[in-house]
């Protein structure tokens, strides 16, 4: 059966769900995303990706023309029509339809969709073995540039990185920035854990500021563990005692090995585990219900 998908004020079938050829987000990246989960009737962080989503759109000069609480409702009740307790979110707003030319100000009305579908798990066993990274020749995007910070529909840096990844035989590729610290995985943050400290690059060495991130970091000081937001390079990593990626899809996942060079004892460490139960625990009781009864 096809999916309910909101569109522009309304509910509609997916068939139904098209959007326009002069679409500035089709014809030139110009928009903005957020990938959500949901888990146990709960839409996990959503004002926390909201939020984000509404910053990344200021930044980008684009009016959304609803409110953050209107668009609480639009991801909620997507979950509702689409009878979904536990989903993979995606929330889009593109600058709209306009002319070929780049002109934002000729795309008078953001286009609005939200898609909710049932969550493909990764393998356990990928949780279980932890995952192998390699590091890509393509560096993040310049902060200057096209700031990574705002979740915009150009991941080209990304799209690039990851094929990079695939093509030396890795599932998940690790980005440098332009000076060669560590910045993210194509769709995840990076954390390392040495001598009980857990250690992530802070948002200005060009990454994506994670929700998930936030929410393990939050995790970690609640349970009395030093974190440190600051600048590393990959030689940080292969001494590391443990290493993870977080992300909405992934959630924390353990990583084994970068560039051949196993990280710690190379098996997943036991505090990313303690980190992970935690999460896993959270995800049981945050966020708003989309069920009420
Ligand atoms: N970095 C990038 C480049 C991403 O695309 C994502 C996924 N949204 C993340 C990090 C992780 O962010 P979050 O925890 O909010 O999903």
């Amino acid at each position: 059966m096809g999916l309910i998908i909101y569109l522009n004020g309304q509910y509609v079938p997916e068939e139904q769900a098209v959007v326009s050829v002069f679409d500035h987000g089709l014809l030139y990246g110009d928009g903005i995303f957020e990938g959500i989960r949901a888990y146990y009737n709960h839409v996990f962080k959503l004002e926390e990706h909201l939020v984000r989503l509404y910053e990344s759109a200021r930044s980008l000069g684009l009016n959304i023309p609803i409110s953050k609480a209107e668009m609480e409702e639009v991801v909620l009740e997507t979950c509702r029509r689409n009878n979904l307790k536990d989903a993979y979110i995606r929330l889009v707003v593109t600058r709209g339809r306009g002319d070929l030319g780049l002109d934002p100000r000729n795309c008078p009305t953001p286009t609005i969709f939200c898609i909710a579908a049932s969550i493909q798990l990764y393998p356990d066993e990928l949780y279980e073995r932890g995952m192998e990274l390699v590091t890509v020749p393509t560096r993040r995007n310049l902060t200057e540039a096209s700031n990574p910070q705002i979740k915009s529909l150009n991941y080209l840096n990304n799209i690039f990185a990851k094929m990079e990844a695939s093509l030396m035989g890795a599932p998940e590729g690790l980005l440098l920035n332009q000076e060669g610290y560590v910045a993210e995985a194509t769709g995840d943050n990076i954390f390392i854990i040495k001598n009980g400290v857990l250690i992530t690059p802070p948002p200005f060495a060009g990454i994506l500021v994670g929700v998930t991130r936030n929410t393990i970091m939050q995790i970690a000081r609640e349970k009395g563990m030093p974190v440190e937001e600051k600048l590393f390079t990959r030689h940080a990593i292969y001494t590391a005692d443990e290493c993870f990626l977080t992300g909405t899809a992934a959630e924390a996942i353990p990583v084994v090995k970068l560039d051949g060079r196993e990280i710690g004892s190379g098996r997943p460490g036991e505090m990313t585990w303690e980190l992970i139960r935690a999460f896993r625990e959270l995800t049981k009781v945050d966020g708003p219900l989309i069920f009420k009864d």
